[in-house]
């Protein structure tokens, strides 16, 4: 059986990395090879979409910069996580494809917005290992000579736990990302192993603070004083703030108060579909004073 399915994931063109998820059952085994063949298909067919995720501006009081979401409308297995096949697609060499794949129909929607006069940007989340991948940085770099944006619009969210096999080239990389004007975004900010050698060593414009600190911050003391004085620090580090994770008014309120720049939660919104959007982007309504 554990043959099989070493031969399928020969067969399917990798390089046995099946074997390095040595406690996963048979099943889940099968089930990820068959996954990640459905993945190839559906992006070939088109199949993947994107959703934004508002990133509310509390000193704007509007919508000014979105998430993009990758979302898999399964034919029979409803949608996928991202959670899962993303995760996959880093263990099977297929994060580049699929990372290419987002960012390419996010230019498109940023040029649809943008050429009605919205002012918006749009960040991308990009596995860390792909920092150090220069045929991906190459393909960036492909996409952006043709694109009918500038690179000013968009971010490159970047998570600091996946940071870094290979520190230097990420950090190489990073840099160049920001030179040519690219905005990046420390992800799930206060997760990882060692936030402050990220913070000195990385060229980062903006945190987002983990929803685990943020979820509870109006209602518990030890929350309340790590997300306030994470949001000091980084403003003294010319940072801007996202606080991710608000599904609560209360909660929204005590980030303001902290003068955190920017919200994004159920709160607002969830993710949704490029055509919903639109109409969010010209909503001019203050969210909870
Ligand atoms: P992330 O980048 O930290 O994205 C935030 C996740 O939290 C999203 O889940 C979002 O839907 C969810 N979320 C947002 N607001 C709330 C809230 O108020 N409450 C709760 N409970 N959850 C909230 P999603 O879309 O399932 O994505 C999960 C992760 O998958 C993302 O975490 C990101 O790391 C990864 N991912 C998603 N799309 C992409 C992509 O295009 N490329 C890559 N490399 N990773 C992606
Ligand atoms: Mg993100
Ligand atoms: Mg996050
Ligand atoms: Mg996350």
């Amino acid at each position: 059986q554990h043959a099989d399915a070493a031969i399928a994931a020969e067969q399917a063109g990798r390089d046995g990395v099946f074997w390095q998820l040595s406690d996963t059952r048979n099943e889940d085994l099968e089930r990820s090879i068959s996954l990640m063949g459905e993945l190839d298909a559906a992006l070939e067919a088109g199949e993947i979409e994107v959703h934004y995720q508002p990133k509310y501006s509390l000193r704007a009081d509007r919508i000014a910069s979105v998430e993009a979401l990758v979302r898999w409308p399964h034919k029979t297995r409803g949608f996928v996580s991202p959670e899962v096949f993303v995760t996959l697609a880093e263990k099977t060499n297929r994060i580049a494809p699929l990372t290419l794949y987002v960012l390419q129909i996010v230019m498109k929607d940023l040029a649809v917005w943008r050429n009605d006069h919205r002012d918006v940007t749009a960040a991308v989340n990009i596995s860390a290992k792909l920092l150090s991948t220069a045929s991906f940085n190459a393909s960036v770099e492909d996409l952006l000579a043709v694109a009918k944006i500038p690179a000013t619009a968009l971010i490159f969210e970047v998570t600091e736990s996946a940071a870094m096999s290979d520190p230097a080239g990420a950090v190489a990389a990073l840099r160049h990302y920001r030179e040519i004007g690219i905005a990046v975004s420390m992800d799930d900010y206060g997760t990882g192993q060692s936030t402050l050698t990220y913070l000195r060593e990385l060229p980062l414009n903006e945190i987002k603070i983990d929803r685990s600190f943020v979820q509870h911050a109006h209602l518990n003391r030890a929350d309340a004083v790590l997300v306030q004085s994470t949001i000091q620090m980084a403003h003294d580090l010319n940072l801007k703030v996202v606080a991710e994770g608000i599904e609560d008014i209360a909660c929204l309120r005590f980030l303001r108060s902290c003068g955190c720049d920017f919200a994004q939660g159920y709160l607002i919104s969830k993710a949704v579909p490029a055509h919903m959007l639109i109409a969010m982007l010209d909503q001019k309504a203050k969210i909870a004073a």
